[in-house]
């Protein structure tokens, strides 16, 4: 018999009701008991949507993030909040935000003194982790009461409980030294409390417990590989049986040594591995049960069964009681359930899978292989004919974009003269200062915008009123502007709900859930769009607004465009056909808009790559692959404009040292970066790397409430200028000013006018 089973579950709720409860409970609107009452029964409701599964994930809620968990479980908290008496739930949202419950507001200048732990990507997902800190000094110390609670609970509603923990070698790779001792140090102190674990949980009547080692899909010297040796021959005499969970990629080069760890049970993504499974087969040893992650955890589309079901069967057979069947990872990367979408077009729908929905397949599967496929023909056959529809759809096919991707040609991505002719004559027609001041396109998204927006988007507001609303804001943006006395002006976004969306609303392809959540980190969910088939621009999409702008001012008002890469790396996108054909796809359409703009008279177009460090490959092998197309896509966007047409870019961060000839293929006139909270430190990579264009590092820290002063903006820029020829250099904040009040950004922009004045005076 096949075993079905599942890595984790979305703990966020299919209303975000976890989400509503931490927010409730952080603003001291309700209580501590009542958080804990709500997470009680999130993970029943949860065990519930998993009935009928041989194992189910216990362990995997968290009230803030599953590392963060596991750093409670092993003692290992941050030295500055140790001293802590209250709450342990307290205590650990401390660790998590930077203070405690019932204190200060979001924008309050601190936090009780507590610094937040650091929060980074959960590998290539959009899912943040807090950073376990680590010093030569860290002591390890076992708290397995969280586990314990939630496995009696489990037991209580008679679940066939696998506790879920992270792994010692993923968790020491995940955290960060904060001296200079090396991680792996810690790995003798550290296993001796995972035997104290394991066998508490082995007391507790545990038969299996899910291991998570996701780093086995990345590139392992030989060091993390010894860890890896180490750490699983001191955890073998346990009496639980391991199940070793990889996920993410391809085990590649790390699949002898995952096969050859002394656990009960291997878990592999067989959804971007299936060679590795074919190759696995021939080295596993006899005792050894294979799961296979055969169902995409980290997209919405609707697994293809029968194809699933055709090379699984061979496997099944060679395998028999070892075989298990999972999603590919946690579920935790896509929304609950599509069955609470209520205005999601009926065709689209029926392509799609959700968390539920992902379950209900494993199901299928499970009950294909054990009864044969015969015993599930009719569901089965559904499944074919939704896949068959969407394969054939005129909605995802568009033959004319097909074409259009056919047609692009080399001199598409290549502007027509070099950085340095193109920047004399832009010089001539923009005639800007030295250290020309700009922003990065949004201003302060007031109650009154979103409220506009929200109006017009459920019909309380009609079309005429909505603009004349927008307009009023684009004019009052102009005006303050003007009187601040930057040079380079936006319009300010305030039609955007979001940088993503609000262009994905616009472009044939895609469509969008109501609630189709994803946890990003604490309490903060994304609902990405979903991008379903060849990607056109219908009609120019923000050529009235900038349009209106510019019409309100003579200084060149910048025209404001979200880049094909971002829009790719922050949507759901297409699993039949490579990421590297949407991109180009989506390319193609921002092309359009980028003249249509310049033939609009905008002189100056900014195209925002936020996401594009975010979409790098796990592995390093293949980074350059995708930086090929990631920075050939951008090229297509702005390759058909004039010399004269300005283009810029902007990044929300500075980690460029292992990008930076990317980016400088990019070929942007302009780029803007953050860098303000590093003290520029961050421009070291342009230190070693002569980034040949323009380059605005910016100043001002938008994320936190404080007005940065003239003298301050003078000295970094003054960094700034060791490295970059001042006259390449623009001055401006790190990111765009939507999450700031007007009452902060007039201050800090006035300060930033004044030092590029300064600037001008002394450096120029
Ligand atoms: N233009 C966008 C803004 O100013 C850029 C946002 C971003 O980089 N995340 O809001
Ligand atoms: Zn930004």
């Amino acid at each position: 018999m096949t075993k079905i089973h599942n890595l984790g579950f979305p703990r966020i709720g299919a209303k975000r009701e976890l989400k509503f409860a931490l927010e409730s409970y952080w603003n001291g609107e309700s209580s501590r008991d009542e958080l804990k009452a709500l997470g009680k029964q999130l993970r029943r409701r949860h065990w519930q949507a998993q009935s009928g599964l041989d194992w189910v994930p216990v362990g995997d809620f968290a009230f803030y993030d599953q590392v963060l968990d596991m750093s409670f479980t092993l003692g290992n908290l941050p030295e500055r909040v140790q001293g802590f008496h209250g709450d342990a739930l307290d205590n650990y949202f401390r660790v998590a935000r930077g203070r405690s419950a019932q204190s200060a507001p979001e924008t309050a200048p601190c936090c009780s003194g507590v610094a937040a732990g650091e929060m980074t990507k959960w590998f290539d997902t959009n899912y943040h982790y807090i950073v376990p800190e680590f010093t030569a000094a860290t002591e390890f110390k076992l708290d397995a009461a969280r586990l314990l609670e939630q496995l009696a609970e489990a037991k209580a509603q008679g679940v066939a409980a696998k506790p879920v923990i992270i792994g010692p070698v993923t968790y020491l790779w995940l955290g960060k030294a904060k001296d200079d001792s090396h991680k792996l140090e810690l790995l003798p102190k550290l296993l001796p409390i995972y035997v104290e674990l394991l066998e508490t949980l082995a007391a507790a009547g545990v038969e299996w417990v899910q291991i998570d080692e996701p780093i086995l899909v990345t590139e392992l010297d030989a060091v993390w590989q010894d860890a890896f040796n180490t750490a699983y021959h001191h955890l073998r005499a346990c009496r639980v049986k391991l199940l070793l969970a990889t996920y993410f990629g391809q085990l590649a080069e790390n699949r002898s040594l995952a096969a050859n760890m002394p656990v009960a049970g291997l878990h592999v993504d067989a959804v971007n591995g299936r060679s590795d499974v074919l190759l696995l087969l021939g080295m596993l040893p006899e005792h050894m049960t294979l799961s296979l992650g055969v169902i995409n955890g980290r997209n919405i589309w609707k697994t293809d069964l029968n194809a699933v079901l055709d090379w699984l069967e061979p496997v099944a057979r060679q395998l028999g009681e070892r075989l298990w069947l999972a999603p590919s990872c946690s579920l935790l990367h896509v929304p609950v359930d599509l069955d609470s979408e209520r205005k999601l077009d009926a065709e689209i729908k029926s392509w799609l899978a959700f968390a539920r929905q992902k379950l209900a397949e494993l199901r299928l599967l499970g009950i294909a292989l054990n009864q044969g496929r015969a015993a599930v023909k009719a569901e089965l056959d559904a499944n074919r004919a939704a896949i068959e529809t969407r394969r054939v759809s005129v909605r995802v096919n568009n033959s004319a974009v097909k074409a259009a991707l056919a047609g692009i040609t080399p001199q598409m991505a290549q502007r027509k003269s070099p950085y340095a002719q193109r920047a004399v004559k832009q010089a001539a027609l923009l005639n800007l200062p030295k250290f020309p001041t700009t922003t990065i396109g949004s201003f302060p998204q007031t109650a009154e915008i979103r409220l506009a927006r929200s109006q017009f988007k459920s019909g309380k507001l009609d079309e005429a009123g909505y603009k004349a609303i927008m307009r009023a804001e684009i004019a009052r943006c102009v005006r303050e502007q003007e009187v601040l006395g930057l040079d380079v002006l936006v319009h300010g976004e305030a039609e955007r709900n979001d940088m993503v969306e609000y262009f994905g609303e616009q472009l044939a392809g895609y469509a969008f859930s109501q609630s189709g959540w994803v946890q990003s980190y604490g309490s903060r969910c994304v609902k990405p769009p979903i991008l379903f088939g060849d990607i056109s621009r219908p009609r120019p999409m923000t050529v009235e607004w900038i349009g209106y702008a510019q019409s309100l001012t003579g200084k060149p008002m910048k025209g404001m465009l979200t880049g094909p890469v971002t829009i790719l790396n922050w949507s759901f996108v297409r699993d039949d056909q490579p990421r590297s054909v949407t991109c180009k796809q989506l390319a193609l359409a921002i092309r359009e808009e980028v003249l249509d703009l310049e033939g609009a008279g905008i002189g100056v177009i900014q195209i925002d790559e936020a996401a594009l460090r975010e979409g790098l490959p796990l592995r390093r092998s293949q980074w350059q692959a995708y930086l090929d197309w990631a920075v050939e896509s951008f090229r297509i966007t702005t390759g058909g404009v004039a010399d004269e047409t300005q283009i810029h870019t902007h990044m929300c961060y500075s980690e460029f040292n292992d990008i930076i000839a990317a980016i400088a293929d990019m070929d942007a006139d302009a780029i803007t970066i953050e860098t303000s909270r590093s003290d520029m430190e961050l421009l070291d990579a342009f230190e070693h790397f002569n980034y040949p264009n323009g380059i605005g590092p910016g100043v001002y820290d938008i994320h936190s409430p404080n007005i940065p002063s003239e003298r301050h903006i003078v000295a970094l820029m003054h960094k700034a200028a060791e490295r970059i020829p001042a006259e390449r250099l623009w001055v401006n904040p790190d990111c765009g000013l939507k999450t700031r009040q007007w009452p902060e950004v007039i201050p800090a922009l006035t300060q930033m006018v004044a030092a590029a004045k300064t600037l001008r005076a002394t450096l120029g």
